[in-house]
C-alpha cells in the first residue's frame, strides 16, 4: 500500500490567557491507501485537534509550532487555501459525532446530499439527485428513492449518521476521518455504523481514520491503533498486537477497563486508571502519565521517555521499553 496521509512530528499550541499551551506534542501518524487506523484517547488528549489540523480547521487561537502533514506527498500546511478546499471535504471527508452539526433541518435529505455532490462534481440537478439516491442506498438508507424528500427530523440518530456518511462520500474521498461517529448512538446502532464503515472501506478502497475515546470500538474496525495521552501518542501498533500485548501502562489500563463477557470483573467492579489526565497547561515533569502509573520509577518523574520499539511490533513511549519487563507485561497484571 502507498502512503496517503503522513503526519510528522506535529506540534500545535493554543493561546490561553496570554500563554501558549501545547495541545499536540510531536505526534506522528501514518495512513496508507485503503488503511484503517484508530486514534484512541480520553477527551482532551488532542485527538480531535489532529483531525482539525489535517483539515486546516484549527481555531484562530491555535498555532502549528512544528511538523508536517503530507497528503499524497503534498504538504497541507503549505498548500494555498484554494487548493486546500479541494482536499477538505473533497479528497478528505469528515464525519463528526453529532450529525445535526452537518445537516440543515429546513432542507430535505435528498437536497442536502445532492448539494454535496454538486459542490465537488459538476452535474445538473437531476443527475445530482440520482447520485444522492445512489449514495443513500450505499449507506443503507432504504428505500433510498422514497427517503429523498424526507427531512432530518424524520430520521433516527443512526440513520442521520448514515446520511452524514453519504454526504462525506459525495466527493468520492480517498480518506474519511470519522471523529467519534458512534458516541451518541446506542450500542446496537453503534455496531451497525462500524460495520458499515468497514463495508465502505472494502467496497470503495477508502482509508479511514477513526477517532474515538473507546478502545473497544477500534478492535473490529481498524488494522492499526495509536493511543494518545496528554497531547502525545504513547503507543502505536497493529490492532491485534496492541490487544494481545499492550506495552504502555496507560494502554493496559484502558484495555483492562473494557468489560468482557466471562471475565470476573463483569460481576464486580471494572479496574480503572487512578487519577485524572493532567491539564495540558500544567503537565507534570518527566513522563506525563507518571502520577497515574502503577509502574512509575524514579526516572519517570524526571525524564521524558521517547518512543521505543515494542517487542511484538509498533512503538511505545515508556522507559519500560528499555527492559525485558515489557515482554512479560500482560493485561492480567492490570486485572489484579
Ligand atoms: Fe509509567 Fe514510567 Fe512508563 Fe511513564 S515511563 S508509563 S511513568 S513506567
Amino acid at each position: 500500500m502507498r502512503d496517503l496521509l503522513s503526519i510528522e512530528n506535529l506540534s500545535v499550541a493554543f493561546e490561553v490567557g496570554g500563554r501558549w499551551v501545547p495541545v499536540l506534542r510531536r505526534v506522528s501518524l501514518q495512513i496508507d491507501e485503503g488503511d484503517s487506523v484508530g486514534l484512541v484517547g480520553e477527551s482532551g488528549s488532542g485527538k480531535s485537534v489532529m483531525a482539525l489540523s489535517v483539515l486546516r480547521l484549527l481555531p484562530r487561537a491555535a498555532r502549528v509550532i512544528e511538523g508536517r502533514i503530507r497528503f499524497k506527498g503534498r504538504d497541507l500546511l503549505e498548500l494555498p487555501e484554494t487548493q486546500m478546499r479541494t482536499i477538505r471535504g473533497g479528497r478528505v471527508g469528515i464525519v463528526f459525532q453529532e450529525p445535526m452539526t452537518s445537516l440543515n433541518p429546513v432542507f430535505s435529505i435528498g437536497f442536502q446530499v445532492a448539494e454535496a455532490v454538486r459542490a465537488h462534481r459538476p452535474m445538473g440537478s437531476g443527475q445530482a439527485r440520482a447520485e444522492a439516491e445512489r449514495l443513500l442506498d450505499l449507506v443503507a438508507i432504504t428505500p433510498a428513492g422514497e427517503r429523498l424528500d424526507d427531512y432530518p427530523h424524520q430520521f433516527s440518530g443512526g440513520q442521520l449518521q448514515r446520511v452524514v456518511l453519504a454526504i462525506a462520500l459525495a466527493a468520492e474521498p480517498e480518506l474519511l476521518i470519522a471523529d467519534e461517529p458512534t458516541s451518541a448512538l446506542d450500542v446496537t446502532v453503534q455496531a451497525e455504523i462500524l460495520e458499515l464503515l468497514g463495508e465502505l472501506r472494502s467496497r470503495l478502497g477508502l482509508a479511514v481514520l477513526l477517532i474515538t475515546h473507546d478502545l473497544a470500538v477500534v478492535a473490529e474496525t481498524c488494522s492499526r491503533v495509536s493511543v494518545m495521552y496528554a497531547g502525545q501518542i504513547v503507543e502505536t501498533a497493529a490492532t491485534r498486537d496492541l490487544f494481545d500485548a499492550p506495552a504502555h501502562p496507560y494502554t493496559r489500563g484502558l484495555l483492562a477497563s473494557i468489560p468482557r463477557l466471562g471475565r470476573p470483573e463483569v460481576r464486580g467492579q471494572l479496574p480503572t486508571i487512578p487519577g485524572q489526565a493532567p491539564a495540558l497547561g500544567d503537565l507534570p515533569t518527566g513522563c506525563s502519565f507518571h502520577p497515574r502509573c502503577r509502574e512509575v520509577m524514579e526516572q519517570c518523574r524526571v525524564d521524558e521517555p521517547e518512543m521505543a520499539r515494542r517487542v511484538s511490533g509498533g512503538e511505545a513511549r515508556c522507559f519500560l521499553m528499555d527492559s525485558s519487563t515489557v515482554e512479560k507485561a500482560e493485561i492480567g497484571r492490570e486485572d489484579s
